[in-house]
């Protein structure tokens, strides 16, 4: 027991990747180590430690009963929540199922469907608690992440862009795949965050980071399909992939599908 801030690491539907972002800090990470006491993150350790905690981080989707009985448990214990990754701020590539029928999926994959609980829908953190913070990407940038820790430790907002790769394009002097190549790129409606990975390897941006706040889906799917002749399925499979629960993706995926 010390009286040093409280750190608390939880998991839902995921891959344990965005996890991993917080053990990959490794050297950035022993001084923060110092300054906090990590009370719960099964990925580093088992001590666990009884709340309240004063941060978690909560990984995944909420994809079952279970697991929605015991998020409410962690909003009542922690002071701050935030969601990291793709799949706590947006349902993750689970939520490819939205939509769909569960049930089969199920009967398709398992010996045993009987044995499976699952809701119709894998859905993002803040669909069912209050979250203080989300924080992007599949997986979550590390240096977003110190960040986003470190100011809330500190009681301040973190300073974290939400600007659409595009900028990122620009600040960087990366040649536009679009203009120059003609390749779709969903940069101009995803949120920043990722280091201009895929253009600044000369390639499109499948979105990975999800929506940047007020994204024109609709404008850019409309050139995909004019100025880089990208079919009307392949539009649909374009705005459906690891932010595939994300509002705005998810609603112009379905305007290509009904087309
Ligand atoms: S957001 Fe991506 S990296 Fe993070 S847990 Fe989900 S699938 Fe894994
Ligand atoms: S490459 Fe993509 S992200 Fe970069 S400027 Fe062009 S459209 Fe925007
Ligand atoms: S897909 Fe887009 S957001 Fe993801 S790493 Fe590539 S450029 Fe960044």
């Amino acid at each position: 027991m010390t009286d040093k801030p409280k750190l608390a690491v939880w998991k839902f539907s995921s891959c344990d990747g965005c996890q991993l972002s917080l053990l990959d800090c490794e050297d950035e990470l022993l001084p923060v180590a110092e300054t906090i006491e990590i009370a719960e993150f099964l990925e580093a350790t088992r001590a666990q430690v009884d709340g309240p905690y004063d941060v978690s981080l909560v990984e995944g989707s909420i994809s079952n009963l279970h697991d929605l009985e015991r998020l409410q448990r962690i909003r009542e214990q922690s002071a701050v929540v935030i969601a990291i990754g793709a799949c706590a701020t947006a349902g993750g590539i689970q939520a490819l199922r939205n939509g769909r029928d569960v049930g089969e999926f199920v009967r398709t994959v398992y010996a045993h469907p009987e044995y499976i609980d699952t809701l119709a829908n894998s859905t993002p953190i803040a669909d069912h608690i209050t979250v203080d913070f989300e924080l992007r990407g599949c997986p979550i940038n590390k240096h977003q992440l110190l960040e986003v820790i470190s100011a809330f430790l500190a009681g301040r907002q973190p300073l974290t862009p939400a600007h659409s790769e595009c900028i990122e394009c620009k600040m960087r002097g990366t040649v536009c795949v679009m203009v120059a190549k003609g390749e779709p790129c969903l940069g101009p409606v995803t949120h920043t965050g990722c280091g201009n990975l895929c253009p600044s390897s000369n390639r499109g941006c499948y979105g990975c980071f999800g929506p940047k706040e007020t994204p024109n889906t609709a404008s850019l799917a409309d050139r995909f399909a004019t100025g880089c002749g990208v079919e009307e399925r392949r539009l649909a499979e374009m705005f459906r992939g690891f932010t595939a629960g994300a509002e705005a993706f998810a609603r112009e995926a379905e305007r290509h599908d009904r087309s």
